[in-house]
């Protein structure tokens, strides 16, 4: 049965072009590259060029990488173990984070910090003026993130770090770009002290993630031990996970191409389903405030996990988002957008590869359509 993948915002594939990274990986590049001897020297290098492969990506020069384990692991290393802390210091964070950057916010207000949360729009979106309502002369660290991975919403993170400074210069700006990374270009990342990715978002592989930072903003190691990652993450680095995570970012240099793809599919789609009746668009509708690749939208009367579960009858995948979660009702990000308990309840996120074809979004929008009204018809009033 042909299988239609409509959640990359969960995970994405690995390119078929990483075979001849596992090749190099498993015939030339398998030593540790802390060893002296040449064969793991070269491997070192390798790791070097990577990491400037990757950086050039985010666009900079002079950001340095320290790799890690996955996107979650570099939101804990930045706010608990980046920022600083010091009595009378506040944090401030947008108010509708990924739970890797919401709980380390947590951890850090249990502990008798003051996190001063700026609520985004109904599309998740920070208005940047909201936010530096909450940045004084007292912030530590101000986090917004790049693309909400919720709802799609793009923050202009460049132009808001900016204005982070601008009002207290001592202030240190985190901005995750799990979502955004190789599909939104900064032009500007100057003033951007720490943003951290994912390999697996981006068609590379689990178990791999990286920090970029500045090398005037502080930050201190997790895991201690041989002192690898400049001493900012011990344990044998994952050589095949970086290795393809820079094969990936050089796979998608030309991002305009790929966000042209991503532009028409999610177009079509929404093109498709946006005259069913009760459909509404949680992603905002301004495409300048949104990336390509996600839209979450809702169907009046009709359970996102329901329709979920219909669509997988037909090999066809999307997620509910955490927009609603069945066992604990509306879901922080639901609150968090405002959204009441009816769009909560029928959210779904559809999030699209460039590998999906317009005939995949064609049959993927039938098939919602058909299923919404299937499932109306059940609907007890
Ligand atoms: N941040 C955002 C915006 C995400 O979407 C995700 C994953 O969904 C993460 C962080 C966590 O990344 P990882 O799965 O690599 O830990």
């Amino acid at each position: 049965m042909r299988e239609i993948y409509l959640d990359n915002a969960a995970t994405t594939k690995p390119l078929t072009e990483l075979k001849k990274v596992y090749e190099q990986y498993a015939v030339q590049a398998w030593q540790n590259p802390s060893a002296l001897y040449a064969p793991a020297v070269g491997v070192q290098k390798m790791l070097k060029q990577a990491a400037e492969t990757l950086t050039g990506a985010f666009g900079s020069a002079s950001h340095r990488c320290a790799f890690t384990s996955c996107g979650t692991e570099g939101a804990n290393m930045v706010i608990l173990r980046g920022a600083r802390k010091k009595k009378g210091m506040n944090y401030v964070c947008g108010g509708a984070e990924h739970p890797c950057v919401e709980e380390s916010f947590k951890f850090l207000a249990e502990g008798g910090a003051e996190v001063r949360y700026v609520r985004p729009d109904a599309h998740g979106n920070i208005d940047p003026q909201t936010f530096m309502q909450a940045v004084d002369e007292h912030t530590a660290l101000a986090c917004a993130m790049h693309v909400n991975n919720e709802t799609g919403a793009k923050n202009d993170v460049a132009a808001i770090a900016a204005a982070v400074k601008a009002k207290n210069p001592q202030a240190l700006f985190y901005a995750d770009g799990v979502q955004a990374f190789l599909h939104e270009r900064l032009v500007d990342t100057s003033n951007i002290d720490y943003y951290t990715v994912s390999a697996h978002k981006v068609h590379a592989h689990k178990g791999t993630g990286a920090v970029f930072y500045k090398s005037s903003a502080p930050l201190k190691p997790y895991l201690v031990g041989g002192g690898q990652e400049n001493g900012l993450r011990s344990g044998t680095q994952n050589i095949l996970g970086i290795l393809s995570f820079a094969a990936a970012a050089d796979y998608f240099k030309d991002l305009s191409d790929a966000d042209d793809t991503l532009r028409k599919l999610r177009r079509t789609f929404l093109q498709a389903v946006g005259d069913i009746d009760g459909m509404e668009l949680i992603s905002p509708r301004d495409e300048s405030k949104a990336c390509a690749h996600i839209l979450n939208l809702s169907f009046d009367g009709v359970a996102g996990e329901t329709l979920l579960h219909a669509l997988e009858g037909e090999a066809i995948y999307i997620s509910t988002g955490s927009a609603c979660s069945s066992k604990k009702g509306k879901s922080r990000i639901a609150r968090a957008l405002g959204m009441d308990e009816n769009t909560a309840n029928g959210a779904i996120r559809v999030s699209f590869s460039v590998f999906n074809t317009i005939e995949e979004i064609g049959i993927a929008a039938e098939a919602v359509r058909k299923h919404v009204a299937l499932l109306r018809r059940y609907k007890r009033v």
